[in-house]
């Protein structure tokens, strides 16, 4: 842990700007915020540099004060909405964490079907109000917890269900973005004109999606978002119902909704499958758990989980992973012809397709509640070493690519990882997978496990590794496009940054990783093959 001083002055004005309770250098509490470990914690420690300030606005007003005095007092600002990753801690010295749990605000408008949320409202909440007025929304794979705000501005996206309901930054119609220098608000979007309402992200105002987004989002190197405008999709069924107890909440059956496992011998057989589903536009949640992910999920102790290891009890039934897709239909009759379309796709392609009731109560408590709210994922990441992450690759890829390119890398290093004891035994093929928009495209990454206060934990081998086999097999690392236009990408990503962020008020994480350009310098960009080939 290292440890940045502020001064006495600038914490006083940040106490004045959001009451004294809002706003706090104590050493405790700034320590909290330093400590995670979890996704990338594992290759780094798990102590991040401690902030030297905490500060908890309200408002967009208490957002853009405590920006300006960022500014004023040679701070660094890094938002952070529920602090899933650990790039939502500070990475410098000198910087002030602006946690937005205070901003809950959630309003629907179930007429354009739309809602507009601040950052700390959960996918979750938003999901379970707007189910009551029929309508649905995407969760992501980090579950119900996350917030929708972060998702779908600033970071990744992906889950089950966008098959059916798109990528977070897809449903994302419209922004306020507090800029670095504290002194204006962007709306993009139609939030851009006067009384237009949130329903659209490409104008009438300006439509800045590409540039607020990238690959997977600038993480929080553009400024502060405070609110967001998310499309809803409509929701035919009851609002879903759970009772009991965790782990395992009971939840009730759905009218027209049904869900169905399903596995194939080898990847080339899963890929023709997988490619079909997509172009019928059957299912509505669509994503891949190995083995491993469902003992993660079903136990509820490490001694549960080991029995579960032991007795083969997934590993034997489904060695090469299983899919899960949800059908959530208008009617009966609906209902029925994508349940036997989808049968006989498995069918063709050599598959096994099961109804997960009979994989009992418990494992199909876990994929209906995934399936539907994201739940259980996030389970699984942290059992049962309590932390984990993922080696290169990571990427949005064609469903070929992931499972004859990426896939097989990712075996290999998590083969001989755990040969070695550096990370868990949690069979080496965990690769979790989810698809986009019915499309042959989605997204995929390679879990592991490691407690890094065991004498063996150790995972720069892995990321190392991992590293060095993307170039060499033509694919991306962690979501950035391939190497060869790497270096063009990079810079782009930076010179957005220099545009928005001069004076480097965020605590950027792009402006660490792509440091190679100056502002005068990047207008040769346009020499680059890259861009002549656009204009061609
Ligand atoms: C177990 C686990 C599973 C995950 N699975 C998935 C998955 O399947 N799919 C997926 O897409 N992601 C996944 N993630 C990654 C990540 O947690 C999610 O993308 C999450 O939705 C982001 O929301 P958050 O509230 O956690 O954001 P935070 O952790 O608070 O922030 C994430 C980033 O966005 C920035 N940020 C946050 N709020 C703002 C704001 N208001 N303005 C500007 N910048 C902001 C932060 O600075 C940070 O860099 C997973 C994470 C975990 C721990």
């Amino acid at each position: 842990m290292s440890f940045g001083k502020i001064s006495k002055e600038a914490i006083k004005e940040l106490q004045d700007a959001l009451g004294e309770n809002n706003a706090s250098a104590d050493p405790g509490l700034c320590a909290v915020y330093s400590y995670m470990n979890s996704m990338g914690g594992s290759l780094l420690g798990v102590w991040f540099p401690m902030p030297v300030a905490v500060v908890l606005p309200s408002t967009t007003e208490e957002v853009m004060a405590a920006l300006r005095i960022c500014k004023k007092n040679g701070l660094k600002a890094k938002p952070h909405s529920s602090g899933w990753i650990v790039l939502a801690l500070s990475m410098s010295q000198d910087c002030v964490i602006m946690d937005l749990r205070r901003m809950t605000h959630l309003e629907i408008n179930k007429e354009d079907g739309y809602a507009v949320v601040e950052p700390y409202c959960s996918a979750g909440e938003q999901q379970v109000e707007i189910m009551k007025l029929g309508l649905n929304s995407h969760v992501n794979g980090a579950g119900p917890n996350a917030s929708n705000l972060a998702s779908a501005t600033s970071c990744q996206g992906s889950g089950g269900t966008s098959q059916s309901m798109s990528n977070s930054e897809r449903n994302c119609l419209g922004v306020e973005l507090c800029l670095p220098n504290g002194e204006e608000v962007l709306r993009m979007g139609s939030p851009g004109t006067p009384n237009a309402g949130w329903f659209c992200g490409d104008g009438p105002g300006p439509s800045l999606r590409g540039m607020m987004r990238g690959a997977i989002g600038s993480m929080g190197s553009h400024g502060v978002y405070t609110r967001c405008g998310m499309k809803c999709y409509p929701w035919y069924t009851k609002p879903f119902h759970c009772e009991g107890s965790p782990p395992f909440f009971d939840a009730r059956p759905l009218a027209n909704y049904s869900l169905r496992t399903a596995f194939w011998p080898d990847y080339d057989s899963e890929c023709d499958a997988l490619y079909r589903i997509g172009e019928s536009e059957l299912t509505d949640y669509c994503a891949r758990l190995g083995p491993g992910a469902y003992e993660e999920a079903a136990s509820t102790s490490n001694e549960e989980y080991m029995s579960m290891v032991e007795s083969g009890i997934y590993r034997n039934t489904f060695p090469k992973g299983a899919w899960t897709f949800s059908i959530a239909a208008s009617c009966p009759e609906e209902h029925d012809c994508r349940i036997n379309i989808l049968e006989k796709i498995v069918d063709d392609t050599g598959g096994i397709m099961i109804d997960p009731v009979d994989l009992g109560n418990d494992a199909f408590q876990v994929v209906f509640q995934t399936a539907i709210r994201g739940c259980y994922i996030f389970k699984a990441a942290f059992m049962p070493t309590g932390s984990w992450s993922c080696f290169p690759p990571m990427s949005y890829e064609t469903i070929d690519n992931i499972w004859k390119v990426n896939q097989p890398v990712n075996c290999e290093i998590k083969k001989d990882m755990i040969a070695k004891e550096a990370i868990s035994d949690d069979y080496y093929d965990n690769v979790y997978a989810s698809l986009d928009e019915h499309s042959h495209f989605g997204h995929d990454e390679s879990p592991y496990h490691i407690d890094l206060w065991e004498d063996k934990g150790m995972d720069l081998e892995g990321y190392a590794r991992g590293i060095m086999e993307t170039p060499r097999k033509k694919i991306p690392l962690l979501y950035s496009p391939m190497p060869k236009n790497m270096g063009t990408y990079g810079k782009f990503i930076r010179k957005i940054c220099d545009l928005l962020d001069p004076d480097r008020v965020m605590d950027s994480i792009v402006g660490k990783f792509f440091i190679t350009e100056s502002l005068d310098k990047i207008d040769e960009l346009e020499k680059e093959p890259f861009r002549q080939k656009a204009k061609v």
